[in-house]
């Protein structure tokens, strides 16, 4: 029985060593903890706190931290293809985990790229080592809450939570909707507008509110069609005091990085890049009536219309697997006008095409394998959430990339012919 692939990047894909090691640990940890829990948490709507637990023993919440302050360094790359590996096996314990995971690099390499004034500098590095800290000595979780259902969460308007500076802090107020990880994050790394009388963009403060802090409330339903495990409720922010040192990154800074690092919005592909994988995966397994979980095996491969259909979802995987790749090595402070394009273009098509892929698999497969016995059914609710994400949701790539490409920055047709 062929094993279903062994990496998310395929065979002789040029890896460091240090990346073979990280994929290894994350398809272990992925096939160990990951896929067998991945039904409970889907079926309960219940955060994967073993999963955490794992991860945490693994080294993996440190996977975007510094080697310097004790974590396993990754860079940009390095943590797209760890997190697909992951998506392969828990599509929502990846999704959560970069909420985590890009919290660290955000405040890490990603900040490191961006101007600061000395006194920014040093107060950014002193402030970051603590978050460092939290996360390798105490294992801390992040979580980053930044949708309130305003046109703010896609960059196009300013969030309407509110920071006031205080003596030795800010006070912050508002709401954020579809928070990962609400209840189970220690810090919730929340956008919001400094206070003035005439909000901007500019003004947005990224800072880490406690998940203990008084004033921070959880509530709200959750029962949603997919991606169950990630426990996306309404956080409340009443007169909630945030010390200064919890910043995670400098005022202004994090309009900088929106600016200039746009492949920093790219990093909720890989889930679904996993998640395609996964549905391709379960396809040849079941067609060869090898799919664990089975009573009496379906075996359908020697029917032409199921090669067919394989082939065509091996085709749309290996499109999708190209551009991720490629794009993903694209990622820098200011990229040129074709690499933003091509981030667009494949966030776009990792998002769509998962959902496509998962589409094809059911029909391929056939009723028997929608059951809830099976991962296939939740691997198609899932893949649906993809495109749903903002800022880069599958609408707003096609808006950018059709305005971007057609326009150079500071063009407009006020008086058109
Ligand atoms: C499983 C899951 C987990 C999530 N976790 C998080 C999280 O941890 N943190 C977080 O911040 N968010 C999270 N989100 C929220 C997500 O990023 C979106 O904010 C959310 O799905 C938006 O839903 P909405 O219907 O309110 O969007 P709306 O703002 O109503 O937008 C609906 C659609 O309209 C389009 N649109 C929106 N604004 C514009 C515009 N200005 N111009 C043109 N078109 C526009 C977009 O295509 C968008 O998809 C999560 C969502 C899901 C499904």
């Amino acid at each position: 029985m062929p094993s279903p692939s062994r990496s998310i990047v395929g065979e002789h894909f040029p890896l460091t060593d240090e990346q073979q090691n990280l994929l290894s640990l994350a398809e272990q940890v992925g096939r160990e903890s990951l896929a067998p829990r991945a039904a409970r948490w889907d079926r309960e709507a219940s955060f994967p706190f073993e999963n955490y637990h794992d991860m945490r023993a693994a080294g993996l919440l440190g996977l975007c931290v510094p080697k310097s302050h004790g974590g396993l360094g990754a860079d940009y790359a390095t943590y797209m293809m760890v997190s697909a590996e992951l998506g392969r096996h828990c599509g929502a314990t990846a999704l959560t985990f970069n909420m985590h995971s890009c919290s660290m690099m955000w405040t890490g390499i990603l900040a490191d790229d961006l101007d600061m004034s000395d006194a920014q500098r040093a107060e950014h590095l002193r402030y970051r080592e603590h978050h460092f800290e939290r996360v390798v000595r105490d294992g801390a979780i992040y979580a980053q809450p930044f949708s309130e259902g305003s046109a703010a969460a896609a960059g196009k308007a300013p969030f309407g939570t509110t920071a006031t500076k205080v003596a030795g802090g800010w006070r912050i107020n508002g709401r954020k909707i579809f928070a990962s990880l609400s209840g189970a994050a220690n810090y919730y790394g929340v956008l919001c507008t400094e206070e003035s009388a005439a909000p901007s963009m500019r003004d947005t403060l990224y800072i880490a509110v406690p998940g203990d802090a008084p004033g921070l409330t959880v509530t709200g339903e959750w029962d949603p069609l997919g991606m169950r495990g990630t426990v996306s409720r309404t956080l409340i922010f009443k007169d909630v005091f945030v010390a200064d040192e919890l910043q995670l990154m400098p005022r202004g800074v994090y309009y900088q990085a929106a600016g200039r690092w746009p492949h920093m919005f790219m990093t909720l592909a890989p889930t679904y890049m996993g998640i395609a994988q996964a549905a391709y995966d379960f396809t040849v397994q079941y067609l060869r009536g090898e799919a664990p979980g089975m009573g009496a095996p379906v075996k359908r491969r020697m029917y032409p219309t199921k090669q067919i259909a394989v082939a065509q979802m091996h085709i749309m995987l290996e499109q999708t697997r190209a551009l991720f790749l490629r794009a993903i090595q694209d990622a820098r402070i200011d990229p040129g006008k074709q690499a933003r394009l091509r981030a667009y273009a494949a966030q776009y098509t990792i998002m769509e095409n998962a959902n496509a892929l998962c589409q094809l698999a059911i029909r391929t497969c056939g009723g028997q394998s929608m059951l809830k016995t099976l991962p296939l059914e939740r691997l198609y609710r899932d893949s649906r959430c993809g495109a749903l994400m903002l800022p880069w949701t599958a609408e707003l790539c096609l808006d950018r990339i059709g305005r971007e490409a057609l326009y150079e920055p500071g063009e407009s047709d006020d008086s058109p012919a």
